[in-house]
């Protein structure tokens, strides 16, 4: 791999291939900083293309066609929120995972981040073992990288669950959902009727942002619950166990 010290490399193939091919887009403008990440997640079979700024990402590639997102926040020429945020409206896009690189540790940078959609977060200075060890933990995560799961409530008329298109659907319309409200309801939805204590709700669908707090999860099932009371006002499929946690109604 040819080393540059500035950053004009437009793209950095690595040449090390895994059954299935993982290609990983990071945008970065510290030339150190994205040489080690391309260095650490080549050694692990991903290929990754690198990009310098906010507006070559945004013209020269679309979101959908990477499996994984790296962003740096503090971009020359925008954010990586805004970046995000511009993918994001991409229907197609709206399911690639993001990790954000960060030089601010600020909370509010953490829930604008997540707010947005971003799967985790990872503060400078950091190790690029550390990141690689993140990406692989949110691909395993990932359905299209994970072998096909048994078929999901498929009987049920109320409710369509496609794990593999990470889509669900509620009275035959489908839900435009955020990945943290994705995830929470297909947890609800893979066992009817069952309650979800609130620790196995953070384990399960925050498991990857430790500093989330019980607050996260009212605010998703609010917000999960607006939805659906827009496709059908009379139903309140998902009920509160006061004290314990969440159910689905069978
Ligand atoms: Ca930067």
């Amino acid at each position: 791999m040819t080393k540059v010290n500035i950053c004009r490399m437009a793209a950095a193939e690595t040449p090390f291939a895994i059954m299935q091919t993982v290609n990983i887009l990071l945008v970065e403008d510290e030339q150190a900083i994205a040489d080690t990440l391309i260095y650490a997640l080549g050694s692990e079979g991903f290929t990754v293309r690198h990009l310098c700024l906010g507006r070559q990402a945004l013209a020269a590639h679309h979101a959908s066609a990477f499996d994984l997102l790296i962003l740096d926040v503090g971009l020359p020429d925008t954010t990586g929120f805004e970046v995000l945020k511009q993918w994001r409206a991409d229907p197609l896009a709206s399911e690639v995972p993001v990790i954000f690189l960060t030089a601010r540790a600020e909370e509010i940078d953490r829930v604008l981040g997540l707010e947005l959609g971003a799967d985790d977060y990872v503060v400078k200075p950091f190790s690029p073992r550390e990141v690689a060890a993140r990406v692989r933990a949110i691909l395993r995560r990932d359905a299209r990288f994970r072998a096909p799961a048994a078929p999901l409530v498929e009987a049920q008329t109320v409710w369509r669950h496609d794990p593999e298109a990470l889509r669900i659907a509620f009275h035959g319309q489908r839900l435009d959902l955020t990945r943290y409200e994705y995830l929470l309801l297909a947890l609800l939805l893979s066992s009817p009727g069952r309650v979800f204590t609130r620790e196995h709700i953070m384990d399960r669908v925050w498991a990857n942002a430790p500093d989330t707090t019980d607050r996260s999860i009212d605010t998703h099932i609010k917000t999960l619950r607006a939805k659906l009371r827009s496709i059908d006002p009379a139903s309140e499929p998902i009920q509160t166990h006061r004290g314990t946690g969440y159910s689905i109604a069978p």
